[in-house]
């Protein structure tokens, strides 16, 4: 006998022959299983990261094995490692050429609030210089922690309208970042 269960259908709206549903959730699971996530990493946090993308943990399941090394091709930014301020400049950068919509991990304590290194060196947190949607605790965070941290982005991506980008609130966040 089979063990295979049939999931229940999304929310929606079903009849005979029919299944509706909105747009935006459409649009919002597809992107949120097919991100093309662009790690930034500097230092150890980044070995987590590849042992997230081992076959052990293999993030290729959440849809999203296809890393991308060009900002322009990517819509995930995964920032893992201690940033120095004098690479934020760089990560800005790189932030800015990524088109919308994007978003931002930030993972482990050095990309969050500089870790242990309270020097006059290493930037205090790169939500100092971009907006962060998600923060992945710990020194370094487990593989299941990044997949914990890259599951609440998915929902994000899932739950966000398709206009949020567009919302006066959204060009404000921007605006506080000097961000156009
Ligand atoms: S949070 Fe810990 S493990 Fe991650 S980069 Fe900083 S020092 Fe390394």
């Amino acid at each position: 006998m089979s063990d295979i269960k049939i999931v229940d259908a999304p929310p929606g709206v079903e009849g005979a022959g029919f299944f509706a549903t909105s747009v935006d959730k459409v649009i919002g699971m597809a992107r949120s299983y097919s991100l093309w996530p662009l790690p930034f990493a500097t230092s150890c946090c980044g070995i987590e990261f590849m042992a997230t993308m081992s076959p052990h943990y293999d993030l290729a399941r959440f849809g999203a094995e296809r890393l991308s090394f060009s900002p322009r091709q990517a819509d995930l930014l995964m920032v893992m490692g201690t940033i120095s301020k004098k690479m934020g400049p760089v990560l800005r950068q790189v932030y800015l050429q990524m088109a919308e919509p994007r978003w931002v991990l930030s993972m482990g304590a050095c990309a969050c609030s500089g870790g242990i290194f309270d020097t006059y060196s290493v930037l205090q947190g790169i939500d100092e210089i971009i907006p962060v949607d998600v923060y992945i605790p710990g020194c370094p965070p487990r593989p299941e922690a990044v997949i914990d941290g890259f599951m609440q982005i998915q929902k994000l991506v899932q739950t966000e309208s398709l206009r949020r980008r567009d919302t006066p609130e959204y060009q404000k966040l921007l605006a506080s970042y000097g961000i156009q």
